[in-house]
């Protein structure tokens, strides 16, 4: 048996304005890390050709591990193909053969999925899914990813795209414009964007007072508003109580096709811990079918504020192939 201790990987996490790389070890410790600017290249080609050269370099410091390969977790990241499809938030248009390109400057493995599902697996193998089968990971970012885990494999689904509770709807041709053209998706709630939203909604709503009336929209990040909340700011703590209710709804949709034993919520919203978990719990338990009632626990990644991107990119390349 290898010793995964002396195995290294690297784990690529594609962000519209950076990308984070690390290189991490078969027990999921992050040795080094660092940022990469995304938007400083317009091309795909370019971006990969400067990350390789940075990648090489970074290695000659680890020449006693065994380099295993490169895990990528991109937006839009097609497994199958290895292909990053139409990102609305890269500069990158159109269908680039990601990993194509990463093997011109790579022997080794090269595996590429999308970010979401990179999350999962990093759960599966470093988080608290460790032990766990049937799970799902739902992502906060800007927007909202989801990794479906069945039967101890992610599901990938006919075309690789599946799992996108994001764009699943909370209301049908009403509600709020989604960045995939349509109305009413759960991410324009339930995600750093979403919350801004309703932020906004509500103070255009109410008279209340607000420190996050002094913030722009642009300028505005979840971060205000999760110090809001803890400070007691009523619109804040209002904005994450219909936020939870959302994704309470959804959470409660998905494990009717699933059947998980756990949701983990992973991402920057994630990291406003309770004041996100109650009232998503307290929703969930209303609704769930009777069936899956007290059987699904919705908890907080355990990878959350541990470079969780990167390991779960690493991680891919220590997953079997199918
Ligand atoms: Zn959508």
């Amino acid at each position: 048996m290898s010793d995964q201790n002396k195995e290294i990987a690297v784990g690529i996490d594609i962000g519209g304005t950076n990308s984070r790389y690390g290189i991490v070890t078969g027990t999921g410790e992050v040795l080094k890390h660092d940022r990469f600017p995304t938007r400083s290249y317009p091309k795909a080609e370019g971006f990969v050709r400067a990350i390789s050269r940075k990648i090489k370099d970074l290695l000659k410091d680890y020449e006693d591990y065994t380099f295993k390969g490169i895990g990528i977790g991109a937006p839009n990241g097609n497994y199958f193909r290895g292909t990053i499809e139409q990102a609305p938030n890269l500069g990158w248009k159109g269908v680039i053969p990601f990993v194509d390109q990463f093997k011109k400057y790579f022997n080794e493995r090269v595996v590429l999925t999308n970010d979401a599902n990179a999350a999962a697996i990093g759960e599966m193998m470093f988080g608290g899914a460790r032990e766990m089968k049937n799970f799902i990971v739902i992502t906060l970012g800007t927007g909202l990813g989801s990794g479906l885990v069945v039967n101890g494999d992610l599901v990938y689904g006919h075309d690789g795209f599946a799992g996108e509770l994001g764009h699943t709807f909370v209301y049908l041709d009403q509600g709020r414009k989604c960045g995939c053209g349509r109305r009413g998706c759960l991410e324009t709630y339930a995600s750093a964007q979403g919350i801004k939203r309703t932020v906004f909604e509500l103070m255009s709503e109410s008279v209340k007072s607000s420190e996050l009336r002094n913030i722009s929209f642009s300028e505005m990040t979840s971060e205000h508003i999760f110090h809001a909340a803890k400070n007691g700011d009523r619109i804040a703590k209002e904005a994450f109580d219909i936020t939870g209710q959302y994704l309470g709804m959804k959470i409660a949709d998905a494990v009717v096709h699933t059947s998980p034993e756990a949701i983990f919520l992973y991402g920057g919203l994630a990291k406003a811990g309770n004041l996100i978990l109650n009232p998503t719990i307290k929703t969930f338990d209303d609704h769930v079918m009777n069936i899956f009632k007290g059987k699904v626990s919705i908890l907080s990644s355990e990878l959350n504020g541990k470079q969780g991107a990167i390991l779960g990119a690493a991680a891919l390349v220590w997953k079997k192939r199918k």
